[in-house]
């Protein structure tokens, strides 16, 4: 994750974190009921998945996600800091800490980084587990060419011989060992998303 810390650590900037796992429909929309009646609109014109832009006559405010699971995300202006920044500023603070989330000083964020990296690389990890986990539950994979087939298959797909009754209990015991994976992931990354912290998280070491 590319952060320009000197950009953060700027004064005029506020810090917010919140108890989702990312800058998604929902967050985006907290944003825009806490700034449209102060008369901000959303800039039409940015597109990116990581930041979000409003204008208010000249002014402009920018928000830039650094970290996820949970989200973190830091509120500027764009240009030189007025009272309309700091009133945005502080109606962004106001729904974050109603929507359960909280705020970060300067010097809480530069602390809180190392542990956005670290928790959005488990995050890929679990998701690593949990779509390889997913697979199993929808194929079977041949002990003896290596050829995927669907799950119910009675003969493989890639050498055509049939599945031998060992062949259909190592399928079962590997659905069900897949079952439990997506269960165990899932509840991490939820877990990652409202932000309890990585030592507290069940299965804490995966390979
Ligand atoms: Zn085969």
């Amino acid at each position: 994750m590319a952060v320009e810390r000197a950009g953060l650590v700027r004064r005029h900037h506020t810090h917010l974190l919140l108890p989702h796992a990312a800058l998604d429909a929902p967050q985006r929309a907290l944003f825009e009921v806490a700034l449209r009646p102060a008369g901000w609109t959303a800039d039409p014109d940015n597109t990116s998945t990581m930041s979000l832009r409003w204008n208010r006559g000249d002014a402009a405010l920018r928000l830039q996600t650094l970290g996820w699971f949970p989200l973190l995300v830091t509120v500027g202006p764009m240009g030189k800091a007025t009272g309309v920044h700091r009133d945005a500023a502080a109606r962004l603070t106001s729904a974050v800490l109603a929507g359960g989330g909280k705020s970060f000083t300067d010097r809480q964020l530069v602390e809180y980084l190392p542990q956005a990296q670290e928790r959005w690389q488990r995050a890929l990890l679990e998701r690593r587990r949990l779509s390889t986990a997913e697979r199993l539950l929808r194929a079977r994979r041949c002990s003896s060419c290596g050829a995927w087939s669907d799950l119910s298959a009675t003969h493989c797909a890639g050498c055509r011989r049939r599945f031998t009754t060992a062949d259909d209990a190592e399928r079962d015991a590997t659905v069900s060992r897949a079952a439990a994976t997506v269960q165990e992931a899932e509840a991490i990354l939820a877990d990652l998303a409202r932000g309890v912290v990585l030592d507290r998280l069940n299965g804490a070491a995966h390979g």
